[in-house]
């Protein structure tokens, strides 16, 4: 960023923000660039629960806690689990863009960016009636075109980038006029790094335990509320579904939501407060020197 992005206001009362979000990977995550894997049923197996059984039991803590969430879902996980997505949406969370088949803009070129995105689009517009406001960069691996893709899109806001501790307007380049609001993620904030082992295909093996993952995940809660900033958890179902780990996110939404300074909120609802600030957009700089 140009110089540190500050401290922002939030909704009257609150003096800091916190997310619980889920992205939906489920298949997806395991055959972009990989279809191979469609032939190991158990990899496909370890995905689907997700969808299968997380979902439905992330759906009812958040009913549970009163918290509305936000699912970034693959355009391919949508045609794949149409009603699971509808639930969704009736439980009144917002549905977000996480690509079509889990595709990082970083791995794509230009054209196969847009198709991604217009693919993503179509597909949760077709099967749960949603256009969204938001998207998530699979593998947070957001290309330096991404952000004037979103916002030719009419995209309100980004959350893949991690140059700060509060949400700002992020400038999508000279020949866009527009700003794309950035909602700022890190990995520290994610249960794949925790959970996720997949021979050959993902993790080392070591899988923590649910409660090392609170820890974890609460430090970095206290650490961001203390300083007014935006804590954004990133769970995904086919991991923080089982009921081990939904326990423990059982407790820490229970912590999160009786810390009466802290706005929790879906990341559409972050991201709308921060546009009715007007804050000057700010920009993240290429890297010049070493050639590359
Ligand atoms: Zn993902």
């Amino acid at each position: 960023m140009s110089g540190p992005a500050g401290p922002v206001s939030w909704p009257e009362g609150k003096s800091s923000a916190a997310s619980f979000s889920f992205d939906i990977d489920a298949e997806s995550a395991v055959l972009w660039r990989a279809p191979q894997n469609a032939h190991r049923m158990s990899v496909i197996s370890h995905q689907a629960y997700g969808p299968l059984v997380g979902v439905p039991r992330l759906l009812g803590l958040l009913d549970k806690h009163r918290i509305r969430s936000t699912f970034f879902v693959p355009g391919y996980t949508a045609h794949r689990y149409p009603s699971v997505v509808r639930d969704i949406v009736a439980a009144g969370h917002e549905i977000a863009h996480h690509g079509y088949l889990h595709e990082q803009p970083t791995g794509l070129s230009a054209t196969e960016e847009a198709v991604a995105l217009d693919r993503g689009l179509e597909a949760l517009e077709e099967v749960a009636g949603v256009r969204p406001v938001g998207y998530r960069a699979p593998m947070w691996d957001l290309s330096w075109r991404t952000p004037a893709l979103l916002a030719a899109r009419d995209f309100l806001y980004d959350s893949s980038l991690m140059a700060a501790d509060h949400p700002c307007e992020l400038e999508v380049g000279p020949d866009a006029p527009r700003s794309v609001v950035e909602i700022p993620i890190q990995w520290a904030l994610d249960d794949w790094e925790q959970f996720c082992f997949l021979p050959d295909i993902s993790g080392s093996g070591l899988i923590e335990t649910p409660a090392k993952a609170r820890e974890l995940w609460q430090a970095e809660f206290e650490g961001l509320r203390s300083v007014g900033g935006c804590w954004v958890l990133t769970n995904h179902p086919f991991l923080s579904g089982r009921p081990s780990r939904a326990h423990q996110l059982d407790e820490l939404m229970g912590h999160v939501n009786s810390c009466a300074d802290v706005w929790v909120a879906s990341l559409e609802e972050i991201a709308r407060h921060i546009r009715g600030l007007g804050l000057d957009p700010r920009s993240v700089e290429f890297p010049s020197g070493p050639e590359n």
